[in-house]
């Protein structure tokens, strides 16, 4: 399971004027076919005080006063001075050709610059990774509170309050006939999360389902879930109903970024065995490239940052470990690029799942 990035991340998208979320896969194919050069630039905001907010700007600015293009240098220093996106982690600006694009994003983006070239991509895919959606529920026996976690922001979705008699109210009950009533409120109560949780989770592709609180109340809603919602289930029992939204989301991401490193840990090994075996699998940048120049990933694992260059012919897109001189299929003339960028944008226009790994690797199609 554990689709994250790719489909399920919104980002802020500006462009002409007007501003709207769109589905970073589709952002990602967009940039990857923009015809370079074209100008990269990506900004933290997450400056923790004033001397970070310095260095974000002073860098920035030394790289882009040269430009006869102004409009860059005023991109930064409306974010850094004059408090455009105030609350987001990071934004980015792509400029050439007549596109102009800017993009902010909730989750921390790195500060970089590059004047010419095809658009960088990995960036955004890094920032992605690790801040995946998730249905989050804090459970407690009168109170279930659902939110929505995607890119390091929590959304409240919903709220149960169930109408649980306290244990110490008697009344004239019996103690047995009280135990069973307000069990009879709690198992209600949990039902209708289950079912509210069961909705958001059928509505948008399986995520993973995060249920903080007490272990007696977690464990009773869990029984009130469907399998398909239940085997994607992860406990956080060190939240608690009514801890702060920041916990919430720290906790939350740190587990499901632990539970991503284990499933793809196990994902790449299996790539590997096929590899070696002569199946479905790539395993090394000479395998991968290959893989790639045939159209067969599916899905690719790749390191975060590489001290490897490819070239990649802008007309056919063949790749290449040859720098210098034409594309040895059609001729046209090759870009140097990262290698680890030219295997991302490869994996976007092929419509291949990324994830970010120690090594190179993919899973093949065919
Ligand atoms: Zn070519």
């Amino acid at each position: 399971m554990a689709h994250r990035l790719e489909r399920d991340v919104q980002i802020e998208v500006t462009e002409r004027g007007s501003t709207r979320p769109q589905a970073l896969a589709d952002l990602l194919r967009r940039l990857v076919a923009l015809p370079p050069p074209i100008l990269s630039l990506y900004m933290s905001l997450r400056w923790s005080d004033e001397q970070q907010r310095d260095r974000v700007w002073l860098t920035l600015r030394d790289r882009l006063r040269s430009l006869d293009d102004e409009r860059p240098l005023r991109f930064v220093e409306e974010r850094v001075k004059q408090g455009v996106d105030v609350g987001w982690g990071g934004a980015a600006l792509f400029l050439g050709g007549g596109t102009e694009l800017s993009v902010r994003s909730p989750a921390d983006l790195p500060t970089l610059v590059a004047l010419d070239g095809p658009a960088l991509v990995r960036p955004l895919v890094a920032a992605a990774h690790g801040h995946e959606r998730a249905l989050v529920a804090l459970v407690a026996s009168d109170e279930v509170r659902v939110f929505e976690l995607a890119m390091g922001r929590l959304t409240a979705a919903a709220s149960h309050v169930g109408d649980v008699p306290k244990r110490h109210e008697r009344g004239g009950w019996s103690q047995l006939k009280m135990q069973h009533h307000r069990q009879w409120h709690v198992d209600t109560l949990h039902r209708e999360a289950a079912t509210s949780i069961t909705r958001m989770f059928d509505a948008n592709g399986p995520v993973r389902v995060l249920l903080g609180g007490v272990h007696e109340a977690v464990a009773n809603l869990e029984e009130e879930l469907p399998k398909r919602v239940f085997d994607c289930v992860l406990r956080l029992e060190s939240l608690a109903k009514d801890d702060p939204a920041h916990e919430v989301v720290a906790a939350a991401e740190r587990a499901v970024l632990d539970a991503d490193r284990g499933e793809d840990r196990a994902a790449l090994a299996r790539v590997k065995t096929l590899a070696a075996s002569g199946g479905r699998g790539a395993f090394g940048f000479v395998q991968v490239l290959d893989a790639f120049n045939q159209g067969r990933p599916m899905r690719l694992f790749v390191p975060e940052k590489s001290d490897r260059v490819l070239a990649l012919c802008g007309d056919c897109g063949f790749l290449s470990v040859q720098i210098g001189g034409p594309c040895s299929v059609c001729g046209g003339a090759c870009l140097r690029l990262d290698a680890a960028e030219a295997l991302v944008r490869a994996a976007v226009s092929l419509g291949a799942r990324i994830d970010l790994a120690d090594e190179v690797a993919a899973e093949l199609r065919f």
